[in-house]
């Protein structure tokens, strides 16, 4: 019988590997990367996640397909997955979350908080990831606090939030001043070469780790001058190790 559940579209998935930032960094994960985004970050890293160009290389999944390619990743093991993007929040992922959990799988999303759904509330971990003005985004606070509400007391929620110079760092601290008891972690970053032809291509796709450095440094100094004891500041593990290389 044919499945008429709504399919989601998918980017990729891969793992094994670590999570790679956040709150649930080092922790061994599978990612599903699911395709098309609201948003046109500046700095996106993950433009073939977003661009309607790249839309052919996205496809169409049942929740049970995706879990069974879950599962073979995983050798079966549940582990924790996590759900990226492009902006995962605007795809039907409520299947998937029901039929994974069901299985023992552990569910984190991470999404700039621009969409509520209310299968926020089915995850275990929720990453609020609102892009800073270095992005030329747009943040409605409404939404941002929708996405907590809806998420609700049983979901670990974190606001991370990416620190590219002073003007993100104002924004950084005014959001902490908002929402001063949900963890907030802060890190560098990254300015993806979106100009290099080969970073598509899979081909170079190195960084300018000792530029990456300088700016953690320069976070950590905010922070502590700033006396802003609440908030973390972390490096983007993946990117450290291996660039800005696809599905690692
Ligand atoms: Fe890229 Fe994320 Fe911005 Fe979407 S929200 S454009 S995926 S950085």
């Amino acid at each position: 019988m044919k499945n008429s559940a709504p399919s989601i579209r998918i980017s990729e998935i891969f793992g094994p590997t670590i999570q790679g930032e956040g709150s649930l960094i080092g922790q061994p994960t599978v990612f599903i990367r699911t395709g098309g985004c609201d948003y046109r970050c500046a700095w996106c890293d993950t433009l073939y996640a977003v661009e309607s160009q790249y839309r052919d290389t996205w496809k169409p999944m049942q929740a049970d397909e995706i879990m069974s390619k879950v599962r073979s990743l995983s050798g079966g093991v549940p582990i924790l997955i996590t759900l990226s993007g492009g902006n995962p929040a605007i795809q039907p992922l409520a299947p998937l979350i029901s039929a994974g959990k069901a299985e023992g799988y552990q569910f984190a999303m991470e999404t700039q908080g621009s969409v509520v759904q209310p299968w926020f509330s089915d995850l275990d971990y929720l990453v609020l990831s609102p892009k800073p003005p270095s992005s030329n985004m747009h943040t409605d606070y409404e939404k941002i606090y929708e996405c907590m509400k809806t998420a609700g007391k049983g979901v670990d929620i974190t606001l991370k939030i990416v620190v590219m110079d002073e003007v993100d760092f104002k924004y950084a601290r005014d959001m902490h001043e908002r929402y001063p008891n949900i963890r907030m972690i802060l890190q560098p970053g990254n300015h993806t070469p979106l100009d290099n032809p080969d970073f598509y291509a899979g081909g170079d796709c190195s960084v300018d780790i000792n530029g990456i450095l300088d700016r953690q440094r320069w976070l950590v100094e905010k922070v502590v001058e700033n006396k802003l004891y609440g908030i973390s500041v972390l490096p983007q593990l993946h990117v450290l190790l291996w660039g800005n290389l696809r599905g690692v």
